[in-house]
């Protein structure tokens, strides 16, 4: 008898297994409910394991906890399955893919992460398909690493942004090629599979003392200052305007207050695409000086997670500076 594929199913919350409930607003339902309405996976060939968060989350409460729960869950089964599916709310499920691609970088085994705009119960719900085309990806054990699917396509889990808060297409990869999409049947884009052997090292390590600082054009400065030098971060992710330019002149009290503080500082384009191209402009010259670290064409996503990834696991500035500036697993 032909083994099925085994694929453990992790239901964290979000949107696809919601309900309403009796204000009228949208909460997260069981599991086991979701699943009675998809007799379409019971054709699919798979042998499924199921896991849930104890209490489904809106994925708006979901972060670096959690990112380690569902870790957690993977390491504890990973020689168990053939795959994993982690349904999860769209809010934030491009921060949990990227977070995921770094903490379990080298998996070798897929992990998908999918949602859905619209609840499973409704007669109009993209979480249906999302879900099984999830699932013949993890099945298909094509893409050994962690993406995301929405709609028609596969992302790289650190190369994806929710771009629209209703359209069922609601997901992009700005600045990198997609790992597979689907016409007919589904078609692999092996150009952008993770190359080489890397080793599986998963971090098992996880806090978040890092800030985001919008460098935005009423920014106060004095204000900004203040949280940098009174507060015990670990790193900045800098948000900055087009191709690398920065409302920061010497001696403003930001640029000092980073100066003093000789963190790690990441920087990340506001833009939807295009990435950064630090030096280009005088207005920009002030990073250097700082030490930043150019994100290059990485989402607000990648560049967070990334940046706590490295100060949750590494001691050194100069250890993390190295992670920060290296390609890991794609998202440059
Ligand atoms: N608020 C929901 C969540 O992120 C939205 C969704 O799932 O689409 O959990």
């Amino acid at each position: 008898m032909e083994l099925k594929p085994k694929i453990l199913v992790l239901y964290t919350g979000g949107t696809i297994g919601m309900v309403k409930s009796e204000s009228g607003t949208y909460v997260p339902f069981s599991l086991e409910g979701l699943l009675g309405c998809i007799p379409e996976i019971n054709a699919l060939g798979v042998d499924l394991h199921l896991e849930s968060f104890k209490i489904p989350l809106d994925s708006a409460l979901i972060g670096p906890g959690e990112w380690l729960e569902i870790v957690n869950v993977i390491k504890n089964n990973y020689d168990l399955v053939d795959g994993f599916v982690v349904l999860h709310g769209t809010d934030t499920m491009a921060y949990t893919s990227s977070a995921l691609s770094f903490m379990l970088r080298g998996i070798h085994k897929p992990v998908v992460l999918t949602g859905a705009q619209v609840p499973i119960y409704e007669s109009d719900s993209d979480g249906i398909s999302n879900f099984i085309n999830a699932l013949k990806i993890a099945r298909d054990g094509v893409v050994r690493e962690v993406s995301l699917w929405f709609h028609e396509t596969l992302f790289k889990g650190a190369c994806v942004t929710k771009f629209d808060s209703k359209d069922f297409n609601g997901f992009s990869s700005p600045n990198h090629s997609h790992l597979a999409k689907k016409g007919s049947k589904i078609i692999y884009n092996k150009h952008a599979f993770l190359k080489g052997n890397i080793e599986r090292n998963f971090f098992k390590k996880i806090n978040s003392k890092v800030k985001f600082l919008n460098l935005l054009p009423s920014v106060n400065k004095q204000i900004e200052a203040k949280v940098i030098q009174e507060n015990s971060i670990q790193g900045i992710v800098l948000s900055i305007f087009g191709s690398g330019t920065v409302p920061l002149v010497q001696n403003d009290p930001v640029f000092l207050a980073l100066k003093n503080k000789k963190l790690p500082i990441l920087a990340v384009t506001e833009c939807y695409k295009g990435g950064l191209e630090i030096g280009k402009y005088e207005a920009g010259s002030v990073l250097n000086e700082l030490g930043v670290i150019s994100g290059q064409k990485m989402t607000k996503e990648a560049a967070l997670t990334k940046l706590i990834v490295a100060t949750s696991n590494f001691e050194s500035t100069e250890k993390i500076n190295s992670y920060l500036s290296k390609n890991q697993v794609g998202e440059l």
